[in-house]
């Protein structure tokens, strides 16, 4: 028998949506040969032993923020990559909220160059949308996954949706999506509908001192999610009229399932990306735990709906997880047990 540079043992394997018991060799860095248990298995320059583990292809995170240039008190490029490679994700995308920002070419390039020196893993970028459009194409041209829009500025803090990478207006967003659509290249957005949620937050939270985790929490799902939902409405109807290859983030909602169903089907170019944390964490782990868990949170009918969607045999829609990994320093989240609208968002 052939002699296999690498053979990984006595794990589970996985093979078509199921884990069996498999043995997996690799020549030249490539998978070459499955061999079912108990079957002779060829020697191996390296041997590893996989009993009691799961055997996957490497895992690509979408959606990780990585807090290098700028916030590496919170972490950076390396640390984030080796926490990857050591979770089995061996491509990993970032986010361009960091400082400077990565939303202009001169910024991709940089950044890209960044990247290249600092991680562990195979990366890319998204990239913040540039304020001269034109320079989509060119961004595109990089390599670079695609622009990442937030719909959302910060109210009480700066971090971690700031000012400058902020669209709050339909029309430039809209914009955007041409511009995307011109070069051919996706566009990822946070969905938010910044005006309801200001009107929401001042009039029904701080004005009556409600500002804990869980007013936080409830707030973002005022009025059975009409903030979500209203954003998911525009997008999917701005991404149909401009053609723009769309992917949704954060898809937390009922009806944003069922309208990602919908638009779909209709023809919208869309993928929605699902986050752990919306399928587990519930109004008492808010209750606990405070600003160190997400601070959003997704009431039980919109959990449910989630699964429904990755339990389906056949998914409705393009759908996948991205982790949103998100760390913060200790004192930027303890603030957040007073006013949670000061803590600074997300979970590690
Ligand atoms: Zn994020």
């Amino acid at each position: 028998m052939q002699k296999l540079d690498l053979l990984i043992s006595g794990g589970k394997v996985h093979q078509n949506g199921d884990f069996v018991d498999a043995d997996v060799g690799a020549q030249n860095g490539k998978i070459c040969a499955i061999f079912a248990r108990g079957e002779p298995l060829p020697p191996a320059v390296k041997v590893i032993d996989a009993r009691g583990m799961h055997v996957l292809p490497g895992l690509i995170d979408t959606h990780v923020h990585m807090r290098e240039p700028g916030f590496t008190h919170k972490e950076d490029i390396t640390s984030a990559t080796q926490a990857c490679a050591a979770g089995g994700v061996t491509l990993a995308v970032d986010m361009p909220n960091v400082k400077p920002s990565t939303n202009s070419y001169e910024r991709t390039v940089e950044h890209k160059a960044l990247a290249q020196t600092r991680a562990v893993v195979d990366f890319n970028h998204w990239i913040g949308p540039p304020a001269d459009l034109s320079e989509v194409e060119k961004i595109a041209g990089e390599g670079v996954i695609g622009i990442k829009v937030f719909m959302m500025n910060d109210t009480k803090r700066s971090y971690p949706h700031m000012p400058e990478l902020g669209i709050l207006s339909y029309g430039h967003l809209y914009e955007i999506f041409q511009a995307c659509k011109r070069a051919d290249t996706i566009c990822a957005v946070h969905p938010h509908n910044q005006e309801l949620f200001q009107w929401i937050e001042q009039r029904y939270f701080w004005e009556k001192g409600l500002t804990a985790p869980k007013d936080y929490a409830q707030a973002l799902r005022y009025g059975d999610s009409i903030v979500y939902d209203t954003a998911f409405a525009a997008l999917f109807i701005l991404a149909r009229s401009s053609g723009v290859k769309l992917n949704l983030l954060h898809l937390n909602t009922y009806l944003g399932t069922r309208m990602a169903e919908w638009f779909y089907r209709d023809g919208v170019d869309l993928s929605c990306e699902m986050n752990p944390p919306h399928f587990f964490i519930t109004m008492a782990d808010v209750e606990k735990r405070g600003p160190y868990v997400l601070g959003s949170w997704t009431p039980p009918k919109d959990q449910e709906a989630l699964w429904k969607v990755v339990q389906s045999e056949r998914l409705p829609f393009p759908a996948f997880w991205g982790t949103d990994h998100a760390p913060h320093h200790i004192d930027e989240k303890e603030v957040g047990w007073k006013d949670m609208w000061k803590a600074h968002g997300g979970a590690p």
